[in-house]
């Protein structure tokens, strides 16, 4: 599954995980978990999270590896998070044909211009760490936290010119990958994930696989087929 910061990835995989048979692998959550354990793995990926780097490939294609053949994965996973270099998806290309499965690209795509509204739009407490969006959850006084009335703050990453910079790395990062899948044939679906609910972008998304043959949870699957 693919989608840029701000395209809502995470909340989708996660709903995705509750109507096709499959667990949520997110390649970002292993690696944290990782580096929570302080084991050999989470020492050498520390520093490189903490950089926003990239951990080196042969590490999580390894990781993936492992996961892929654990008994919650016989019918399917989603994948989240990886692969992020073409190297990885090739890897990932072989693993699947390699224990018999199948690859189809779920790719969310929302307007750039949207993201960096709604992201840009947001505004937080310091003192408590509330949320509020200018737009859609405002505080009841312009600039103060609702809880303690402390001044509410943008966040370093929510600055409109980080935001601008992440979508560009992830251009840049995913165009190739997408090509890559594409020229190998692996099915993909480009979804509309910027004027919906997301309870909606989900259920297209159902719609999507049950077209393309992927069997949904029977609770999920009895809604998109009738
Ligand atoms: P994420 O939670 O997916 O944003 O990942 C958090 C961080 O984990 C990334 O910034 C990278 O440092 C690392 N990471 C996660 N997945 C990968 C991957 N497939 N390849 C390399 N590094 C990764």
């Amino acid at each position: 599954m693919f989608g840029s910061p701000g395209s809502g990835k995470g909340t989708q995989a996660k709903l995705l995980s509750q109507c096709i048979s499959g667990p949520h692998i997110s390649t970002g959550d292993m690696l944290r978990g990782h580096i929570a354990e302080h084991d050999e793995i989470g020492i050498a990926a520390q520093e490189l999270l903490k950089a926003g780097k990239l951990v080196p490939d042969d590490m999580v294609n390894a990781l993936v590896k492992q996961r892929v053949v654990d008994a919650d994965c016989d019918a399917g996973m989603i994948l989240d998070g990886y692969p992020r270099t073409v190297n990885q998806a090739r890897v990932l290309l072989e693993l699947l044909a390699s224990i018999g499965f199948r690859g189809i690209v779920l790719h969310l795509v929302v307007d750039y211009e949207k993201i960096v509204a709604r992201l840009s739009g947001r505004r937080q407490c310091p003192f408590c760490g509330t949320l509020y969006s200018l737009t859609t959850s405002p505080p009841k006084v312009a600039g103060i936290c609702d809880k303690d009335g402390t001044p509410l703050v943008t966040r370093e990453d929510d600055r409109e010119s980080v935001i601008r910079e992440r979508l560009r790395e992830y251009d840049l990062q995913t165009v190739p990958i997408l090509n890559f899948f594409k020229e190998a044939g692996v099915p993909l679906f480009e979804i509309d994930a910027g004027s919906a609910q997301p309870d909606q972008v989900s259920r297209k998304i159902c719609e999507e696989l049950v077209a393309a043959g992927i069997e949904l949870k029977v609770s999920g699957s009895q809604e998109i087929r009738a």
